[in-house]
This record gives structure tokens, C-alpha cells and sequence, in this order.
């Protein structure tokens, strides 16, 4: 049984004061909410913020990109190390957003996670295609490929903790959202790369969120399909209210 990870990704929005804010609305409706594992990504310059105001609640708190270095001359980037110091337990790699206007590549993407894991940040790995790709028929060909080359030299024992999330790019922020049964195929291709690099053991317990457009009137839906293993939430997330109907779908 794979417990549940519905993680929130604020993106470029909020300030501390509003991360703040915001924990303080949404807190009382995460308060002993045990079914699912709630992970707040925010801007990095909240994360102290939200790290102290969701302190005892059992919300964890993640970055939204790491650098695969330890520390160095790599000006705006952020370390493993560094997030953790200042409360961190996850970390967003390979987001589309970063792939799209930062130049994130599936070799980045495959370092970082190497450095988050060795860090022992628990990472959470997007994949997915634009959509293009899905009309031209490559949708499983470019989640195998983007899995392939993000596992490549991790051993099973070091992969236990990664979540992958499926963000079909044409979904993320649009509306548009995959078909609960889309997302279960996608999310069974997802599997079988984990199973060919990691044994099935692994693979078996290895969580696959979904993401794109996941909203309070969709989320049940989504999250009945046995394939789908949580959800990773842009737009929706950044309201408390609307979150947390998410979170208790
Ligand atoms: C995301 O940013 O990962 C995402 C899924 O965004 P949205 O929910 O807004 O589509």
C-alpha cells in the first residue's frame, strides 16, 4: 500500500509574509491528517517562513530545484545542503517549467537527483511530454526516455526514496487535464522503467504523483485510479482553502 504524497509547487508567487498566511488558513484543515503526506514547495526565500509556521503539523516543506554540486560558483543556484539547513525534507527536480526556460536537461536532472539522494532529501521527479509529442504517438517513448537517462547510476537501495510525479506539459496550468485513464497509462510506463533500473521490489513501492491542472472538482477522480499515487499541484495550491479540498478529496 503506498501512501498518498499530494505536494504543493507555489512556483514564483508568495512572500514570507504570505507563506505565513497562508500555513496559518490552511493548517487547522491539515491538522491530524494522516492518510496522505502533505509537502509544501515554496519560493526559497520562504522557506524559513514556512518551515516555522507549519512547525508540529506534520507538513513538510520542499524545495523547487537544487543544484547538483555541493557548493560552488554557480551564482542564483541553491544546494542540497542549503535546503536542508534551512528545513527542507523534499526537492523538486526536473520540473517542465525548468526544463522549458532554465535549460534542464534529462543528464541535469539525473545529477541533481543523484545529489538530492546522496543529501538524503527525498526527491520528487517530474517527467512528462509536451504536445506535440502526444499527438505524434511518443508520449511512452519520452517518459521512457526521460526516465531512463534520470535513473541512470542510482541502485536500487539508493533509489527507496523517490517519488516521480507525471506532468503531461500540455496540462500544467492550462485546464487541461490528462483523463484519469491517461495518466494511469502514463504512470504504468513510469513503473516499468523503475522496475528495469531498479528491480520490481523497488519500483512496486515507488509513489507516482500526477500533475496538471489538478483542481478541488477533479482531484477525487484522479486520485481513485490505483496507478496514481498522489498529486503535484501548481495553480490550485496557492489558495489555502482551495488546497485543502485538495487534501481532503
Ligand atoms: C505544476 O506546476 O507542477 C502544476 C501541475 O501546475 P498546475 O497545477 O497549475 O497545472
Amino acid at each position: 500500500m503506498r501512501k498518498k504524497l499530494i505536494a504543493a509547487n507555489w512556483k514564483m508567487y508568495k512572500t514570507p509574509q504570505q507563506a505565513k498566511e497562508f500555513i496559518g488558513a490552511f493548517m487547522p484543515h491539515a491538522w491530524g491528517h494522516t492518510r496522505d503526506e502533505i509537502v509544501i514547495c515554496p519560493p526559497y526565500v520562504c522557506i524559513p517562513a514556512t518551515v516555522e509556521a507549519a512547525q508540529g503539523s506534520g507538513i513538510a516543506v520542499g524545495g523547487q530545484d537544487l543544484h547538483w554540486e555541493q557548493e560552488g560558483a554557480y551564482t542564483g543556484a541553491i544546494s542540497a545542503h542549503m535546503l536542508m539547513a534551512a528545513g527542507c525534507t523534499h526537492v523538486i527536480i526536473g520540473h517542465s517549467e525548468r526544463r522549458q526556460y532554465f535549460g534542464e536537461t534529462d543528464d541535469t536532472v539525473n545529477r541533481k537527483l543523484k545529489r538530492a539522494l546522496s543529501a538524503g532529501l527525498k526527491p520528487i521527479v517530474c517527467v512528462g511530454e509536451v504536445l506535440q509529442e502526444r499527438e505524434a504517438g511518443q508520449t511512452d517513448d519520452v517518459l521512457r526516455r526521460q526516465c531512463s537517462v534520470a535513473f541512470r547510476d542510482i541502485s536500487g537501495g539508493d533509489a527507496i526514496p523517490v517519488v516521480m510525479a507525471y506532468e503531461p506539459v500540455w496540462a500544467i496550468g492550462t485546464g487541461k487535464t490528462a483523463t484519469p485513464e491517461m495518466a494511469a497509462e502514463a504512470h504504468a510506463v513510469i513503473r516499468a522503467e523503475a522496475a528495469k533500473a531498479f528491480g520490481e521490489g523497488v519500483s512496486t513501492q515507488m509513489r507516482i504523483l500526477y500533475g496538471g491542472s489538478v483542481k478541488p472538482d477533479n482531484v477525487k477522480s484522479l486520485m481513485s485510479q490505483p496507478e496514481i499515487d498522489g498529486a503535484l499541484v501548481g495553480g490550485a495550491s496557492l489558495d489555502p482553502s482551495s488546497f485543502a479540498k485538495i487534501v481532503k478529496y
